[in-house]
């Protein structure tokens, strides 16, 4: 067995510009496609910013690697969606397309609404800090949805197609060369908003990034997500409660659910995994459950191999799980695998940077800044961060909320470009709070919206007028305050 939480490859600190294809290399390309705008990456950032853009009128194209829509929330069955209430519980403050989605996901029964769950349950894996008003969804209902709202608004959606390398005027963006089963084809695009989460188009253009935590030189660790179904959840439930009241961290370690029982199986040697308890989340089904426990550290999501090899450990330490559950674990002896996600989660890759980098202190501050684009009160959870096996670092923010600012979606040194979800201009803390998928719809929302404003005014993303931004943000929904 490989040893738990090995590190796959050290990750790098910082990140060179990588190749940029001009006019005169674009020979050998097929020109298939012209948009207005181009978003690369189908995630919950990538479709929210598609729909908002396709609303405001103009042409726009999506494009994925995958054969669906969702990124994380679909393809790595991530979830549930983080909190989209204030710090105090008390107020839904991420809406816009956010909630929309939310309410469709309800309506076809792949959802409960946040406000009817609550902290320390079996739908937050019993955690109480931050996770008030989580939603749990249904990962392939979320699909449909998906599709369903990118064909309402009008957005040309392909999957199969990878971004290979931007097209560029200069230091401005006007398409995408992409990978897809027909060969090399080119998308021609007024603007182009990144959205791969991992930054790539940003920094194939030649924009800086940061790789992870450029003092720590880490990652964030990555983790493969599964799901399970046929659980006697009661009987589950029933051996969870009375241990709640040892529910505890220490040094960055977790002993929350079920440490009681990883004990056992560590104690009789079958346990190395790196955490000490297992998040084990209720989904919409009472049966059916989403783990977030196999954990491998250092992976660089930019290179093949390394994520080849954290896929298969991943793989392996699922099985180890599946062992524990029926042996260990009351309620999940009968539980079944329903299927592990088709990608590695990736916490955290490539930080592109602009002008401005949002500092982590900002959000304890809980700054609203002038140029607001979106509230959260996610907390800054980073997985890893204190270098052992499992410790990570828990800040608490000061007060209920804080905004984020336009300003980390513009991207130094690219035209034409706008950063959304993951990959957003912040630094490697504040990104550990703000990548969750709710404020990951809101920064896309935002993106698709500057850029609509910008072709549709003739303006460009570092001249938008932030009146007009906020304008076409509150009449899509958006809340700001
Ligand atoms: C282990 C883990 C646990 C998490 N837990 C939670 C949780 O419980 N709740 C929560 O709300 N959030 C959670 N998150 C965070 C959240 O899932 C992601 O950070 C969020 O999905 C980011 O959204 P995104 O749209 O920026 O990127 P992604 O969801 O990663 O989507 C990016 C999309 O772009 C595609 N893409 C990338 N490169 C290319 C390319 N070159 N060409 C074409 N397509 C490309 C990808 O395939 C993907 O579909 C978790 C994340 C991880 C990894």
């Amino acid at each position: 067995m490989a040893a738990a939480g090995a590190a796959v490859l050290p990750a790098m600190s910082s990140c060179s510009p990588g190749g940029i294809v001009g006019e005169a290399s674009l020979s050998n390309v097929k020109d298939s496609y012209s948009a207005d705008l181009l978003v690369v990456g189908g995630g919950p950032a990538g479709v929210c910013a598609a729909v908002a853009a396709a609303r405001k009128g103009i042409k726009v194209m999506l494009i994925d690697n995958g054969n669906c829509l969702g990124g994380m929330g679909t393809k790595g069955l991530v979830g549930p969606f983080m909190t989209c209430y204030d710090a105090k519980g008390e107020n839904m403050i991420i809406r816009g397309l956010f909630e929309e989605i939310v309410d469709r996901l309800i309506a076809e029964g792949g959802a409960i609404h946040p406000s009817k769950i609550r902290h320390t349950t079996e739908f937050t894996a019993w955690i109480t800090e931050g996770h008030d008003h989580v939603t749990p969804f249904d990962p392939e209902i979320l699909k449909k949805v998906y599709d369903r709202i990118c064909a309402e608004a009008g957005v040309k959606v392909l999957f199969h197609a990878s971004f290979v390398n931007p097209i560029m005027k200069g230091r401005r963006i006007c398409g995408a060369v992409l990978l897809t089963p027909s060969g090399l084809e080119s998308v021609r695009a007024k603007m182009v908003i990144d959205a791969t989460g991992d930054g790539t188009v940003a920094y194939r253009a030649g924009a800086p990034c940061v790789f992870g935590d450029p003092e720590s030189g880490r990652v964030q660790p990555a983790s493969l997500f599964f799901r399970i179904n046929n659980v006697d959840t009661d009987r589950l439930i029933a051996d969870v409660v009375p241990h709640l009241p040892e529910f505890r961290r220490v040094n960055g370690v977790s002993y929350r659910c079920l440490h009681w029982r990883v004990a056992e199986a560590e104690a009789a040697g079958e346990w190395d995994l790196a955490r000490k308890s297992v998040n084990i989340w209720r989904s919409v089904e009472k049966d059916q459950w989403v783990i977030n426990c196999t954990r491998i550290h250092g992976v660089d999501a930019t290179d093949a191999e390394n994520l080849t090899a954290a896929e298969i450990e991943g793989r392996r330490q699922v099985e180890e799980l599946m062992h524990f559950f029926h042996k260990y674990v009351p309620g999940c002896e009968k539980a079944t695998l329903m299927g592990t996600g088709s990608t590695m989660g990736i916490r955290e890759s490539r930080h592109v940077h602009g002008d401005f980098v949002l500092p982590v202190q900002d959000l304890i501050d809980g700054v609203i800044p002038d140029d607001n684009i979106l509230l959260s009160a996610n907390s800054i959870d980073v997985h890893g961060a204190m270098g052992g096996p499992a410790g990570g670092l828990y800040m608490p923010i000061q007060k209920d909320m804080y905004g984020i600012p336009y300003r980390c979606l513009l991207p130094k040194d690219v035209d034409g470009l706008l950063l959304a979800g993951r990959c957003i201009s912040a630094d490697s803390a504040a990104a550990g709070a703000i990548r969750v998928m709710p404020p990951a719809m809101a920064l896309g929302q935002a993106a698709g919206i500057a850029a609509a404003l910008c072709l549709t005014g003739g303006t460009t993303p570092d001249a938008l007028d932030y009146a007009d931004l906020r304008k076409s943000l509150l009449e899509q929904k958006v809340y700001l305050g």
